[in-house]
């Protein structure tokens, strides 16, 4: 139980910050010994979880609590307590194109069976023949400026599942600052994780809850409801790593873009394996879609998951315009 002792350290130096700075390191360089001499052998398929794998200055506390898991069995799993604002990251966005004249670099990005789009100006006057309905119109006709719900009251208005005839035809986003005091602040949430996953016997769907955390703090979230938002007329849009703000999750993903972006960050491993950047909300790790030389693993199961000798059971990402992280948990969940 060596792990407790140092994450009651860590946890404890969250609680009292004076002084702590000076300990950072070496309370890092702890967990992760701590935690290579505990998780040397895979056992069954099976790995703990590494809580040294968060980024230290996304967490706000983590420690070892009591759980039941979906099975009904008694557990152990880590409470992870994190600001939610991505480690890796100064800012959030672009998201939406500002006119019909934005370019990608100054716009993010929509997704749409499957596919990953850039959100430009051009994109955004194509809808009608995009979508094949003429009651697209997300911009004026006049000034080529695009219709951006800009204050609290609008995003909070048009994010809602009956979003008011006022928001229809709007380019959906709601900026961080409305829900945190502080600048490189999100929103912040505790997930509640096996520290020892167990396997299901049947896996389960994945439906309206939490996918898991990204490393750097960033909760992968349910699937976008696509159908709600596109029906009236909005595109709630995403910044080019697939995140965006709603009120209650703060910033989130609907997906990882390991393509032309590196977000959430990844290492390779040693080799050539796709990286980890997220715990699934059973334990098990998810890794980038595709390894070092681009190429997607071929025996992946229904949830995406697939073990080897070094890594034990574990995901791959789905594409980064699937709306979708996994297939299903193949893992218990804590209720
Ligand atoms: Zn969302
Ligand atoms: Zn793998």
């Amino acid at each position: 139980m060596q792990i407790k002792s140092i994450i009651g350290l860590m946890v404890s130096c969250s609680l009292f910050l004076a002084g702590c700075d000076d300990s950072t390191d070496s309370i890092a360089d702890a967990v992760i010994d701590t935690v290579e001499t505990e998780v040397e052998d895979v056992i069954d398929n099976i790995v703990a979880v590494d809580p040294s794998l968060f980024a230290l200055n996304s967490l706000e506390s983590i420690e070892m609590v009591d759980c039941t898991l979906s099975n009904g069995d008694a557990s152990t799993c880590y409470s992870v307590t994190v600001n939610g604002f991505p480690a890796d990251r100064n800012e959030l966005g672009p998201f939406c194109p500002e006119s019909t004249e934005t370019t990608a670099e100054d716009a993010g990005k929509w997704f749409d069976g499957g596919v990953l789009y850039d959100l430009t100006g051009s994109f955004v006057s194509n809808l009608s023949v995009f979508y094949g309905d003429s009651k697209w119109q997300l911009y004026d006709k006049d000034t080529g400026l695009v219709n951006i719900t800009d204050t609290q009251l609008a995003c909070e208005a048009a994010v809602r599942p009956d979003v008011a005839a006022e928001y229809n035809n709007f380019c959906v986003q709601c900026d961080i600052s409305y829900y945190n005091e502080a600048a490189g602040e999100g929103v912040s949430s505790t997930y509640l994780i096996p520290v020892t996953p167990v396997l299901r016997d049947t896996p389960e769907d994945i439906e309206h809850t939490d996918v898991g955390v990204a490393f750097n703090g960033v909760n992968l979230a349910a699937a976008a409801p696509t159908q709600a938002i596109l029906s009236a007329y909005t595109i709630a849009a995403f910044d080019d790593c697939i995140g965006h703000v709603n009120p209650v999750a703060g910033y989130h993903y609907h997906g990882a873009n390991h393509g032309d972006g590196t977000c959430p960050a990844i290492d390779y491993e040693n080799d050539g394996h796709g990286g980890a950047f997220a715990y699934a909300m059973d334990g098990f790790a998810i890794h980038s879609m595709l390894n070092q030389s681009g190429e997607e693993e071929t025996d992946l199961d229904e949830c995406r998951g697939h073990s080897d000798d070094n890594r034990g059971y574990h995901y791959h990402a789905a594409g980064a315009g699937e709306n979708t992280f996994i297939g299903c948990f193949a893992g218990e969940v804590a209720r």
